[in-house]
This record gives structure tokens, sequence and C-alpha cells, in this order.
């Protein structure tokens, strides 16, 4: 049995333009997941980007031209409404599928009161950390994926670590950090070769934190977690692990779980008491 799909995105999620709650319940069926969690994107941050960035016509109504050319996006809020609404009716039309509401808050720890807020208003049951943005000047911040550009990878991706230590430090309502590794998804291989062990420190430091905090780690299968840091997370204390393909698109759903597992087991990973629990410590 495949453990919980614990990060999944939907229609209700801005940058999901292919997103079907409905088709991705069905995928999830069909494939065996015992449950879902729909963890919708709450980004707060606001991006100037990148003047060789082509502008998909989904976002063109939420970005400002300015006469000096720079073209800042403000991601949407989430349809709350539409969103509970299309749970309620997929737990009906999928029983034996276990399907829980969620939120991917972003950056939280910048933005305490309107992600409180959104919390409150949305009764989320899986509740997820991210950080996405790298904080530049004033209130300018830059998606990771973009600020390879113009620094040094390697000082993008320690930058990113130490927000997270913030993250975790500064913001406590929440059970799960995502994606440690959101930058090394974009690391320009063209330009200079990834090597994870120059990262080790950084890394560890971050583990240590969430453990302190008893928080649970992320297993991110798109691109799929290095089996040494799901080592380290052991070793700094981990306790739970928590699976997510951060699908986008339906046929995403559960994409790579097989070999996840067991690299969790080989780490000293195993199911927690019932199907629908994170993993927990052998
Ligand atoms: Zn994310
Ligand atoms: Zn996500």
């Amino acid at each position: 049995m495949l453990p919980p799909d614990n990060h999944v995105h939907s229609e209700y999620s801005w940058d999901a333009f292919r997103g079907s709650m409905e088709a991705t319940c069905e995928r999830a069926v069909e494939i065996g997941l015992p449950s879902i969690a729909f963890t919708e994107h709450a980004d707060f941050s606001v991006s100037t980007l990148p003047a060789d960035f082509v502008l998909p016509e989904q976002w063109e109504p939420h970005t400002v031209h300015h006469d000096d050319g720079r073209r800042v996006l403000t991601p949407p809020d989430i349809d709350l409404t539409g969103y509970l609404e299309t749970l309620e009716r997929c737990r009906d039309r999928f029983p034996q599928l276990r399907i829980l509401s969620g939120v991917e808050l972003s950056e939280a720890h910048w933005f305490p009161e309107r992600t409180a807020d959104l919390v409150k208003r949305g009764g989320f049951q899986r509740i997820l950390a991210s950080l996405h943005s790298a904080s530049l000047r004033d209130e300018d911040y830059l998606d990771v994926s973009w600020g390879f550009k113009g620094s040094h990878p390697a000082a993008v991706y320690r930058g990113y670590l130490a927000e997270a230590v913030r993250l975790i430090e500064e913001f406590d309502g929440f059970e799960v950090l995502t994606h440690i590794d959101y930058p090394v998804r974009y690391w320009p291989h063209d330009r200079v070769g990834f090597d994870l062990t120059e990262f080790e420190t950084d890394i560890r430091l971050v583990l240590r934190t969430l453990a302190r905090a008893d928080k649970v780690m992320e297993f991110n299968t798109r691109l799929p977690l290095d089996p040494r840091v799901v080592g380290w997370w052991r070793e700094e204390g981990g306790k739970g692990v928590s699976f997510a393909s951060d699908a986008h698109l339906p046929e995403n759903v559960g994409k790579g779980f097989r070999e996840a597992v067991e690299v969790a087991r080989a780490a000293g990973f195993k199911p927690g008491a019932d199907l629908f629990d994170f993993w927990v410590r052998d």
C-alpha cells in the first residue's frame, strides 16, 4: 500500500493551469492511494519578473506593467468558497479515498497576520510551510527559481537554507516543512556542478531546527529527495516523514512513491499506526 500524498495542487492553485481536483482524485483511486491532501498555494510575496521571463497569459491579470518596463506579479488569493465546495463534492464522489483540506503557506514568517487570517477561515487539515522566495531589498522578493540568473548558485541555496531556519524559528503554525531542495530543481547545471555534500552543514542545521520544533520533514518526489538527506533527518532526531508528489497535474499524483518509500525504509522510517499517518522512526 502506498502512503498518503500530503501535498497536491488542484485548479485552486494559481499556477496549476491544468489542475483538476476531480481528475486528481480519480487518478489517486486508480493507483491505490489511501489519502490525499489538496494543499493549495498561499503566496503573499510579490515578485518583479526577470526581463526575459515569458509571461503565461494566465498570469496576465495578476501582473502590473510599469512604465519603466518592470513587471510585478501579485499571486491571487485562494477562492476558498469554490475550493471547499469542490472538496465536498469530491468527498461524496470518492468515498474510498480520504480527502484532506490543506494549504501550502509560502514565507509565512514574513506575513503573520495574513497567514493567521487565512488559516482561521480555511480550517485546513494539512498545513505545509514552504519557502519559494528570496528576500531582496525593502519589500522586493524574487522566486528562487529566477534567483540563479544573477547570483552564484551556492549562495542562492545557502541563503534559502538560512531562511528556512528563520521560518521554523519564527513561525509555529504548521506540521510539515516542504521541499528542502526546492532551489536544486532549478540548478544551472550548465554553469556549475551540484554537490550535495557542500551543503551538508546547512541542511543539517535546518533539519535539527525542524526536529527540535517537533515538525515533520517532507519527502518531495518532484525531484526525488536525495537519500542522504533522509538519513541526515533521522540522525538529527527527525521523527516523521510526509510523502509529497507536489503534483500540479492529475497524472502526477503519487508519482515516484514506490521508490521513495524504499529510500525512507532504508533510512530507518516505517509506516505510522494507520494508513493515513505520516511515517515514523523505525
Ligand atoms: Zn512549493
Ligand atoms: Zn506545492
